[in-house]
């Protein structure tokens, strides 16, 4: 789709003359009471204003445009990212993990696996490629550089207050990039968002209970340890599920 082609495209389609032409075309027969009933749906759609309806193609527009850079085959960090404190290299082994969810679950989201790392790890090419990683969800500061990913990168810049818009900004991209690829998520320790984030997501999606998937990421993210308010995040999505 091209930028030009839409708005003459739907004009031409909803143009003053066509509904003319829909008004006279009325019948008693479902059929036609069917086309009518649609046409009076798109008459309907006529009645946003001029500036309204630029604001939707260009929302609609918008939109198509963050999918497509979603889902670009390749990405290249611009920056080299600040090296990590000395703490982080006392607590973490930085390497990636998978999170083995499905073995306290029979919900699956897809046969591809999901890992979970600090930031070093992430950037760490060799890693990237023996763990067959389709696409990374950055959360902050981004990787080091990883030339080329088969599947999608998203960076999401945590505000530090709000989980509800970071959750679902994460799951949108999580559900695209898992059913096509291995997806590794991570944030600069390894033990902090992205920890709060793939939990609820996998008690949401797997309906995975919240003491065993604390006791994965006990077991692989070992530093991670939610406070009360994170807890009550992720426990949330336990309540949800039936
Ligand atoms: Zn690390």
């Amino acid at each position: 789709m091209t930028d030009a082609s839409t708005p003459t495209h739907v004009k031409s389609k909803l143009s003053p003359k066509s509904r003319v032409k829909s008004n006279n075309s009325l019948s008693k027969t479902g059929r036609h009471s069917f086309l009518l009933n649609t046409r009076k749906s798109i008459k309907q759609s006529l009645k946003l204003s001029p500036e309204t309806k630029n604001i939707a193609l260009d929302i609609s527009k918008k939109k198509i445009e963050e999918d497509e850079n979603l889902l670009r085959p390749k990405y290249l960090a611009q920056q080299l990212p600040s090296g990590p404190d000395k703490s982080h290299k006392n607590e973490c082994n930085c390497k990636i993990a998978e999170i083995p969810y499905n073995l306290h679950t029979s919900y699956i989201i897809s046969f591809n696996k999901i890992f979970i790392s600090c930031r070093v790890a992430a950037g760490d090419f060799p890693s990237l490629l023996k763990f067959n990683i389709y696409a990374v969800l950055t959360f902050g500061e981004e990787p080091n550089h990883f030339p080329s990913l088969k599947g999608g990168y998203l960076k999401i810049n945590y505000d530090g207050h709000s989980f509800g818009k970071t959750f679902v900004m994460a799951s949108r991209f999580l559900n695209t990039q898992i059913t096509k690829g291995n997806v590794l998520i991570h944030d600069d320790s390894g033990n902090g968002i992205c920890c709060v984030i793939i939990m609820a997501y996998l008690i949401k999606e797997t309906k995975i209970s919240y003491s065993n998937m604390i006791e994965l990421m006990g077991k692989i993210r070992p530093n991670f340890k939610p406070d009360s308010g994170q807890e009550k995040y992720i426990r949330s999505f336990e309540k949800l599920q039936t």
